[in-house]
């Protein structure tokens, strides 16, 4: 086996030109654990493995925020610890709370947003923050640069539209004008894996609602009827959502999903939790105006 370790870009693509079989390892988080299970093979068709190592890539480990158009362009190499530190974490709230409900300090610290596309879990925890968001991914290879929606790069239950050779470069996010949120639900509170989970973000000068569910589908999903209901029934005057709208808007999220029974859990109950994150994440992004209530002396003096 050989490993490979380029340091820049041009080199990164450049070695997956070259071996176009080889596994690209950014924090290992779950290639590693795939590889002591089993479930990868060293070696392709027989022949030497080899591993290309981009955790040294800088164009991979950073990020650019362009203000004037309202995107920021992550890294594929971008870590969820990095996610959820400042601006990236206040530009991308969504991303941030989906970081943090990430494994353990010391996955987030190594796992990367470009290993979790990579991998293409339908529980992967950020990719139902890049759904809601309209996310962008670019790949490169040798023979160039291509562009696709996260909708479209997410083919199947860890199954990607990437080809031989080719290196996820950075995702493109829209920063949006309006509450987003994400929640998840587990067999217990922390280093877990999501049973269910939904991101619902908010873009206030369309008046558009995006809801995005994962583990309830081969891929994460879309749920187009919850977000035309939604986007027609709260009060966009006062920022606020009757309890009722939110119920329904659970309902029709619950209907969009399309789960399994698993290990995990059954299909009923990844339905349900699915409407319910979805009813109180809408609850949560529209929850009327902010108390302007002058301050008591009382308050004022403390
Ligand atoms: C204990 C533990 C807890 C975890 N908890 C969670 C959790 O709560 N939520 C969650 O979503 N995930 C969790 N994971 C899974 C994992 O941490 C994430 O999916 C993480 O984002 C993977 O990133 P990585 O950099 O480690 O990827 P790697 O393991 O290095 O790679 C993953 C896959 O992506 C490919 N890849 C990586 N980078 C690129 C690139 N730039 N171009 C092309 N292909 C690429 C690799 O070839 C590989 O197939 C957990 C893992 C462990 C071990």
């Amino acid at each position: 086996m050989s490993v490979v370790v380029p340091l820049s870009l041009g080199e990164a693509v450049e070695a997956l030109g070259a071996y176009p079989g080889a596994m690209v390892l950014a924090g290992g988080t779950d290639a590693m654990v795939e590889i002591n299970e089993g479930h990868r093979r060293l070696g392709h068709d027989g022949s030497p493995m080899t591993v290309v190592a981009v955790d040294r890539v800088a164009e991979l480990r950073s990020y650019t925020i362009d203000r004037p158009r309202g995107r920021v362009t992550i890294g594929a190499g971008v870590t969820y610890t990095e996610l959820l530190a400042e601006p990236l974490g206040s530009l991308l709230p969504a991303l941030a709370e989906a970081s943090r409900t990430v494994g353990s300090p010391q996955i987030r610290n190594a796992g990367t947003l470009g290993g979790n596309l990579g991998t293409c879990s339908p529980a992967g925890d950020g990719l139902p923050v890049l759904s809601a968001l309209d996310a962008e991914v670019l790949l490169a290879s040798s023979s160039g640069e291509r562009r696709m929606s996260v909708h479209e790069f997410m083919v199947g239950v860890k199954r990607t539209a990437l080809e031989p050779g080719e290196l996820i470069v950075s995702v493109t996010v829209p920063v949006l004008d309006g509450r987003q949120g994400y929640a998840k639900v587990g067999v217990r509170n922390a280093m877990v894996i999501a049973t269910a989970s939904a991101c619902v973000a908010v873009h206030a000068p369309e008046r558009s609602i995006r809801l995005a569910l994962g583990s309830v589908a081969p891929t994460v999903i879309r749920c187009p009827d919850a977000e035309a209901f939604a986007a027609g029934s709260v009060d966009w005057g006062t920022g606020t959502v009757d309890p009722e709208v939110a119920a329904e808007f659970g309902r029709l999220a619950a209907a969009s999903s399309r789960p399994i029974d698993d290990h995990r859990s059954s299909a009923e109950y990844r339905r349900h939790a699915a409407g319910v994150m979805a009813r109180r994440l809408l609850l949560r992004a529209f929850p009327g105006p902010a108390d302007t209530a002058a301050p008591t002396e009382e308050s004022e003096t403390r």
